[in-house]
């Protein structure tokens, strides 16, 4: 039997299994001890092995002797006028990770992180001038969830639950974490465990091309696409990843996307940027660039931080750019700006942490 204690968050079924199995605790109906621990952490979100009571004591104590159900730390939880909740969470390597809960009438949202910093330098960004410190593990991710639950006693994972939708639009790219995200969204959607459906976790990247069809060949979530600008020199500018991937493929590969649908349509994420994105010609491009594919536009109003470049549009020009989008048939909701009190609205997150591990972003530029 081993000593070193695993932590059972973030670990598949299947890995579940092994850990069991490789310190000899079950020798039959693995796959029923499997489910009944899965229930207990992920349903009902214990903190405690000793709280798996339909499980023997006996089973427990050995339990405890693999395994811990340890969340990273909370460091910070700020609160905004508008209900926003924002978490800055300290992961086991002392690094710090922004995490934010969005309550809205009809739903909850949880914004995860999947990076600490982000190598893309989106120029509308607070998290791009943070450079990249790593990539979060399954763990990670998912503990973001594990936190924000029991800070909201949000547990067990019924019906009436307060967190009800998922957006990887925290810190980072996710789709250059690829398969620790992948893994996180197999867990947050498992029926037996958090139960949301993949239609209530949106996946959003700044244009990965090669990615975005891998993703969605083999996962199944909303796909969000940060577009903010309808040419390539002004995408240069403001999303530098489109020198790499320039605006033709991007579209290209939102049209060849395989689960784009009426009833799943991509997202095209715009930020008004004051006399820079943000005239009717503007407006007119974005209709043409994506016409045919099934999408709606979300308008973001930019969120300023410290030394930002931009200025956000005035309300009436983002409501002419939205009417214009309307009438050519896509719907255009603007996103309402929340927590910005507490810099936790859309593109503001950032942390503390230094970079430390140059091999991580040189990978992935
Ligand atoms: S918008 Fe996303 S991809 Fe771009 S810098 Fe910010 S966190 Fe990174």
């Amino acid at each position: 039997m081993t000593n070193l204690k695993t932590n059972i968050i973030g670990l598949s079924r299947d890995q579940i299994k092994s850990v069991l199995i490789d310190a000899d605790l079950i020798k039959l109906n693995e796959n029923f001890r499997v489910k009944q621990i899965w229930h207990w952490l992920y349903f009902h979100g214990v903190t405690n092995i000793d709280d798996m009571t339909s499980i023997s004591i006996d089973l427990r104590e050995d339990l405890k002797t693999v395994f811990t159900l340890k969340r990273p730390e909370l460091d910070k939880e700020q609160c905004s006028t508008d209900g926003t909740i924002k978490w800055l969470i300290k992961l086991e390597d002392g690094n710090l990770v922004e995490t934010v809960y969005i309550p809205e009438d009809s739903r909850g949202t949880l914004c995860v992180s999947s990076q600490v910093g982000c190598t893309l330098n989106c120029k509308f960004c607070h998290t791009g001038t943070q450079k990249l410190v790593k990539n979060l593990s399954t763990e990670e991710i998912v503990s973001q969830l594990m936190i924000a639950r029991d800070q909201l006693k949000d547990w067990p994972a019924n019906e009436n639950r307060k967190i009800s939708n998922i957006v990887f639009m925290g810190m980072g790219e996710p789709l250059y974490n690829y398969d620790a995200v992948k893994k996180s969204v197999e867990i947050f959607s498992d029926q037996e465990g958090i139960k949301l459906s993949t239609k209530r976790i949106t996946l959003s990247t700044s244009g990965i091309v090669p990615q975005i069809l891998e993703w969605g060949k083999e996962v199944d979530t909303v796909l969000a696409i940060s577009l903010h600008a309808t040419n390539d020199e002004l995408r240069n500018e403001i999303v530098p990843i489109n020198k790499k991937y320039p605006l033709k493929e991007l579209i290209k590969a939102c049209r060849d996307y395989p689960r784009s649908r009426n009833s799943r349509r991509i997202t095209f994420e715009y930020v008004m940027l004051k006399g820079v994105n943000d005239s009717l010609e503007d407006a007119q491009a974005l209709v043409d660039l994506i016409e045919g594919i099934p999408a709606k536009i979300n308008l973001i109003p930019f969120n300023p931080w410290p030394d930002s470049p931009y200025e956000c549009s005035s309300n009436n020009q983002i409501k002419k750019f939205g009417d214009f989008i309307n009438d050519a048939g896509y719907s255009s909701p603007v996103r309402k700006t929340r927590g910005q009190d507490i810099m936790a609205a859309c593109g503001q997150l950032k942390s503390d942490s230094i970079k430390i591990r140059k091999s991580i972003s040189r990978l992935q530029v």
